[in-house]
């Protein structure tokens, strides 16, 4: 059970590495937790030796967007569930902790994780301590820039940007403004916004046009849960994308998939890929209600994009450097490099009928799974942890 092992060699494995333009046969020697070497048939010198024949090797998988405030609400998750016993060698917390949590975020999730966690702070000071039905940036007092800059700038190294309910719910009688609050916010700090689109939570109040959301968004903000079915989703009535997302993400706006319990809606997906919006990031949205199904983890979350047509290497991709560049660390993450720390994802393809569900249980045929076997970080190779699959 997760080895740990000064010097070994993943063996004869398909490694794809899309920003190393890499997808070949090749061995990769790991010593005292760097990456030594990539080639065909490395000299063992020693080495353990892990067969991965017939295996997929990537740069470590990145998950872009989870709840993992173990013991938060009924969401918070513990990060290596869906981190290294996932395959996944990056997770990113999206809004758990407010300024006021920041602290105890980093000292029980991130520095207690095997799994490197990374994290966007709520714009809101209650985060996630209520749960997302409520009101949290009703109140304009529940906004407080001063705090929220010291705890960034006390936490630079895991902060990637500021997570903002953008729903009626949220927003109450505050409408726009803590959208506007945010804008000015992060580019004070210098930090993109994670904005949630779509009412999946409060189905009492008039939904926010997403239009009016994208207003406050700029090359590199990210939107996540893409394919919602809810209102405020990215479609019309009539199942076009709004003309100002298209300006958007021409703009240089960036698109999460944030699957989730409510989010991930096959029909909706497929209208808004064939009208030619593709995601930048794959993220299961995952937290504790969500793992037995129908998230499970992030390579079903890549399956299923599978299923909706895009190429095991695009999706690869997508959870790789692209999720790298959309956190900023596109220079540290996403790509097998020789001389920096193993971060490296190891999976298994089965060519195998299954059927692919959504969050309103629609479902689709998909024909190719991929099932999560090692993680590596550093000198660790970290087995998986069992999960239902379909
Ligand atoms: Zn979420």
């Amino acid at each position: 059970m997760n080895p740990q092992l000064s010097h070994f060699v993943l063996k004869a494995g398909r490694v794809i590495d899309p920003a190393a333009g890499r997808d070949g046969m090749f061995d990769i020697r790991v010593r005292s937790g760097t990456i030594e070497a990539i080639g065909v048939d490395l000299a063992p010198e020693g080495a353990f030796v892990i067969d991965v024949k017939d295996h997929i090797v990537t740069p470590g998988l990145i998950d872009v967007h989870l709840h993992l405030m173990k013991g938060l609400g009924a969401f918070g998750v513990d990060p290596d569930i869906f981190g290294v016993g996932s395959g996944v060698t990056t997770v990113v917390d999206a809004g758990s902790a407010g300024h006021t949590l920041l602290n105890v975020f980093r000292n029980y999730v991130t520095d207690n994780a095997r799994t490197r966690v990374l994290n966007y702070i709520n714009l809101s000071t209650l985060g996630g301590v209520t749960g997302p039905g409520y009101s949290i940036l009703a109140d304009p007092r529940l906004i407080d820039e001063a705090k929220i800059e010291q705890a960034v700038e006390a936490n630079r190294d895991i902060i990637v940007g500021i997570k903002i309910m953008a729903t009626g719910g949220a927003l109450g009688a505050q409408g726009l403004k803590p959208l506007e609050r945010a804008r000015k916010l992060g580019d004070e700090l210098k930090l993109p916004l994670l904005v949630h689109i779509g009412e999946s939570w409060t189905k009492d109040t008039a939904p926010v046009h997403v239009g009016d959301v994208l207003k406050y968004l700029r090359a590199g903000d990210i939107v996540t849960h893409m394919f919602t079915v809810h209102p405020g989703g990215l479609l019309d009535g009539n199942g076009r994308l709004w003309p100002q997302v298209r300006d958007a993400k021409a703009s240089g706006v960036l698109m999460d998939v944030g699957h989730g319990l409510h989010n991930m809606n096959f029909d909706v997906a497929r209208k808004v890929l064939d009208q030619g919006l593709h995601p930048d990031g794959v993220s299961t949205d995952g937290h504790r209600g969500n793992r037995a199904g129908p998230v499970y983890d992030l390579p079903t979350t890549m399956a299923k994009l599978v299923a909706l047509g895009f190429s095991l290497n695009q999706v690869i991709e997508m959870a790789t450097i692209n999720a790298a560049m959309l956190l900023g660390r596109g220079e540290e993450l996403g790509t097998l490099k020789v001389g920096a720390p193993a971060e490296i994802s190891v999976l298994k393809l089965e060519d195998r009928e299954w059927k692919a569900v959504d969050s309103q249980k629609g479902t689709l045929p998909a024909r190719q799974a991929i099932i999560p076997v090692y993680a590596v970080r550093g000198e660790t190779v970290y087995e998986t942890i069992p999960a239902d699959r379909p």
